[in-house]
């Protein structure tokens, strides 16, 4: 069973972005880059799973600029065979990145693919659900437990106020949620022998696609700054304060 993995080279989670100052988007430049924490969860569920296994081949796949080939040997290092950068310096959206994905299934026949339930970047939790669309495939988003069987994967999801388990009939898509696992860290071993293993690069015209954004982006802006709290003295200040200036009670 060949699982397929998506991971997206994002801004590092720990880096507080600026919005450029003519608005078009945030700063970029010199910035810490990693792969999207989702996408890490994804790469260790496929890993574990071959290691139990399960599954016998792991694939990482990104699309993007050359760059890209940094996060998918971090794939690597976590235990993913081999990889295939689809290279392009393009505004590469959702829609465009699940054609991709969809010409490179066509190819490889995974089982199963296992995308992160959104990139931390742009937040469009979109890739993974139009992918099993363009597919025709089932699809499990936002998944905190993986089985596979035969022909079946049940998944238990994270939905508003608990879990819902579901049977999908495979080959499908699922969609990691925060705590579906923990990902190891790669050993020094492991980063070394990553450097080693296959990684193959396409362009989207190899695929037969067209990337061209169909979405513009008129404005990015930062949030309204917060203003500074009060301390009250006790309790019923509180309820005066909450009802006479908030009037939210
Ligand atoms: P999004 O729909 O942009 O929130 O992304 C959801 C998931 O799709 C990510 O967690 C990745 O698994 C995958 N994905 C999105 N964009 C890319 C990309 N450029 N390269 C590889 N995988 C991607």
């Amino acid at each position: 069973m060949k699982i397929l993995v998506p991971v997206k080279r994002v801004v590092d989670y720990n880096v507080k972005v600026r919005v450029k100052a003519d608005g078009t988007g945030v700063d970029i430049a010199n910035v810490k880059m990693s792969m999207n924490p989702f996408d890490e969860i994804a790469v260790e569920e496929a890993v574990r799973l071959k290691e139990a296994g399960v599954a016998t081949e792991v694939v990482a796949v990104s699309c993007g600029v050359a760059a890209c080939q940094e996060t998918i040997r971090a794939a690597m290092a976590i235990g993913a065979d081999r990889g295939i950068l689809v290279e392009s310096d393009a505004d590469l959206q959702p829609l465009a990145v699940a054609k991709l994905l969809k010409a490179l299934c066509d190819k490889e026949q995974p089982t199963v693919v296992i995308c992160g339930k959104q990139a931390i970047d742009d937040d469009s939790n979109q890739t993974g659900q139009m992918l099993a669309a363009l597919m025709g495939w089932p699809q499990a988003t936002f998944a905190s437990k993986v089985q596979l069987g035969e022909g079946v994967a049940t998944v238990m999801r994270e939905i508003d106020g608990g879990l819902e388990t579901v049977e999908i009939k495979l080959p499908a898509v699922v969609t990691t949620d925060l705590r579906l696992n923990e990902p190891r860290y790669a050993t020094l071993p492991n980063i070394m022998k990553a450097k080693k293993k296959p990684l193959d690069t396409v362009k989207p015209a190899d695929l037969g696609v067209d990337v061209a954004p169909r979405l513009a982006t008129l404005k990015v802006a930062e949030p309204p700054k917060r203003s500074a709290g009060v301390r009250v003295a006790d309790v019923a200040q509180l309820v005066d304060k909450l009802k006479n200036e908030a009037k939210v009670i």
